[in-house]
């Protein structure tokens, strides 16, 4: 593989994104994963949009959570005109359940720090939040409801994302693994089984692997798996409503009607054996929130390795004065995190490219 502007590595969520963007810039791009295009994290995802699950303390990634969001509707809607896909995206907004009093005190204080951050949050009171989601827990307490929050079927994504970049002319090569990249200022190096690619940027979006490929000269952040597994099964669409969550417990439902509980965290490697223990304890959280889901019986269970990262928020930058831009570690938002994780990465290189003599020179 010759003549490339851009060789992206890994074809998730976030490496796909930035194939698609710098395709859409002119730049000729390869997109090469070890595996099937998403078939990894962004497979696995729930697909919640929520940075309200996610921050309270003012942060630069609590900013960036909440740009994202905000991007998220013209990202779908883009992407829906370009490839025609159908992509179930939903902002029905989420609610915080509480059972008890202390439950209350710890989610008010919450809000409380989440308003300062710009994070719309309206209380609930029981009533309220069971005309809203008939099948809460009857002991709930009432809830925080975080109405601007949101929910997207990470697969449709990837599906459309594979459309756009086939579009943009994007060359996407699957069972290709990178073993090493050596960067220079001005090219990337791509070692793969079959060769070298030599291009004038590299990306290095490999998720949860990423720091298993060597860079020479470069002392990278280590990324390492954090294994999750989901639950789910196939209820009325419609029956649940907003995203559901108390504690480390969701319910979220696709506009199908496929309702998905989740989820777990375990550092274990990349063990992909399902635990039927891990999978018995969701269930019995779930059905805490939501009672009716005790009798049911669950059709699908799941695990993916989201990308822990070592450092206190992904990884997207330049690796040191080189060729070689970094976007990892994304850990559990990289479902939302992709729409401004892609353009501005894709924006930084392509702003270099131009200054270049060459400039990109593809078509679609
Ligand atoms: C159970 C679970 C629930 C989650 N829920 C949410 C949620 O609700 N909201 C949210 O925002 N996020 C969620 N996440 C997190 C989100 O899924 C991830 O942050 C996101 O998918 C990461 O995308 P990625 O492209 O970085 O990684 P991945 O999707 O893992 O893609 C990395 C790709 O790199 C490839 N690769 C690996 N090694 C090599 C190599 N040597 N050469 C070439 N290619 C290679 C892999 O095959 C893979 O396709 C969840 C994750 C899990 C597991």
């Amino acid at each position: 593989m010759v003549g490339f502007d851009a060789v992206v590595v890994g074809a998730g969520i976030i490496g796909s994104s930035i194939a698609w963007r710098l395709a859409q810039a002119g730049l000729r791009v390869a997109l090469l994963d070890s595996g099937r295009m998403g078939a990894e994290a962004s497979w696995a995802g729930a697909g919640m949009l929520a940075p309200g699950g996610e921050f309270e303390a003012d942060s630069p990634w609590a900013a960036f959570a909440l740009e994202n969001l905000r991007s998220y509707p013209d990202f779908v809607e883009e992407l829906t005109a370009e490839t025609g896909e159908t992509i179930d995206f939903q902002q029905l907004g989420a609610i915080e359940v509480a059972f008890s009093e202390d439950d209350w005190r710890l989610i008010e204080a919450r809000a409380s720090a989440q308003s300062m951050l710009g994070i719309t949050i309206f209380r609930m009171s029981p009533q309220e939040l069971h005309e809203e989601v008939p099948m809460a827990a009857g002991d709930a307490a009432g809830g925080w409801f975080y109405p601007e929050e949101g929910l997207v079927n990470p697969r449709d994504i990837m599906r459309a994302l594979r459309t756009a970049c086939i579009a943009w002319g994007v060359v996407i090569r699957e069972g290709v693994p990178v073993r090493a990249i050596r960067p220079k200022p001005k090219e990337a190096e791509i070692i793969t089984a079959e060769g070298a690619i030599s291009a004038r940027w590299g990306v290095l979006a490999a998720g949860a692997w990423s720091s298993l490929i060597p860079v020479a000269g470069c002392s990278l952040p280590r990324a390492f798996p954090v294994r999750g597994h989901l639950t789910g099964l196939h209820l009325e669409p419609g029956s649940i409503g907003p995203i559901l969550r108390y504690e480390q417990t969701y319910i979220v439902q696709r506009a199908d009607g496929f309702t998905i509980a989740g989820a777990s965290s375990e550092q274990c490697g990349f063990n992909r054996a399902l635990d039927p223990l891990i999978l018995a304890g969701i269930r019995e959280r779930a059905a805490r929130l939501a009672p009716r889901l005790a009798n049911c019986d669950f059709a699908e269970s799941w695990l993916g390795f989201r990308p822990g990262i070592e450092s206190d928020g992904p990884v997207i930058g330049p690796a040191g004065g080189t060729a070689l831009w970094l976007a990892y570690g994304h850990y559990r938002n990289g479902i939302l995190m992709a729409p401004v994780t892609a353009s501005r990465v894709a924006q930084a290189i392509t702003s270099s490219s131009e200054k270049d003599s060459s400039g990109p020179t593809g078509t679609r």
